[in-house]
């Protein structure tokens, strides 16, 4: 396999550096770009594996960025905030961000959030050609087509909304998906109300699923912005 080529949108040059020089030592290929235009003309001639974007650029919002590279591409966008309110997190994700790293970040961090997005490509590419209808993650199995759940030969007992919150969690491995994202899919809408639901059937799946509920394994919490299933080896 090719070396993964992974575009570096920041403007603050010793934080480019710092990414650059990461990637570099661990053998990645790089293209960097310092603003938002020149993102959008890299991500379109390079089509690289993923995008690590700064949402506070010179020349236009990140958020901006992500609506431009999603209205042609899915392109993995990883992105990188100083600010360190979770409004504007939440609207990277909901405008196709599919995570996000709050400056100051560790070059262990940065690494992992990259493993866990080219990992998440990976299982996209592979195991699902045509749509499988069946998908395995560790010990969960999940049979589309029978709309059964299973945790080693165990069924799962869920109830409707708790096999759909599961189902929609389990379709996005690896991605964060935030609270009105999930409320809009399981509800069709996001009030108040629909994020305590939220909350109270996260709470009984997690029962369900999870060996220990306070230490997940499967479904990841991102305080303040929503949930992720991660890949369990
Ligand atoms: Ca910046």
């Amino acid at each position: 396999m090719n070396k993964p080529q992974i575009l570096v949108v920041e403007d603050d040059v010793p934080v480019r550096n710092l990414i650059t020089t990461t990637l570099k030592t661990h053998d990645y290929r790089y293209i960097s770009a310092p603003t938002g235009e020149t993102a959008l003309m890299e991500a379109s001639s390079h089509n690289p594996d993923v995008v690590f974007l700064d949402l506070g650029l010179p020349d236009m919002d990140g958020v901006e960025v992500i609506r431009r590279i999603r209205s042609w591409s899915n392109m993995p966008i990883i992105v990188i905030s100083a600010r360190s309110d979770d409004a504007d997190k939440i609207e990277a994700l909901d405008a196709g961000a599919d995570d996000y790293l709050t400056k100051p970040f560790s070059v262990e961090e940065l690494l992992a959030r990259l493993r866990v997005t080219l990992r998440r490509l990976a299982i996209l590419q592979e195991d699902n050609p045509s749509g499988a209808s069946v998908f395995v993650n560790g010990k969960l199995r999940i049979d589309y087509a029978a709309g059964t759940a299973f945790l080693g030969e165990e069924e799962l007992k869920l109830t409707p909304i708790e096999y759909k919150l599961l189902c929609l969690l389990a379709r996005n491995t690896g991605k964060v998906l935030t609270h009105t994202y999930i409320t809009q899919n399981i509800w069709g809408s996001s009030w108040k109300s629909d994020l305590a639901s939220l909350r109270v059937f996260m709470a009984a799946l997690r029962k369900k699923l999870e060996a220990e509920p306070g230490s997940p394994d499967y479904i990841q919490t991102r305080i303040g912005i929503g949930y992720r299933m991660v890949k369990v080896e």
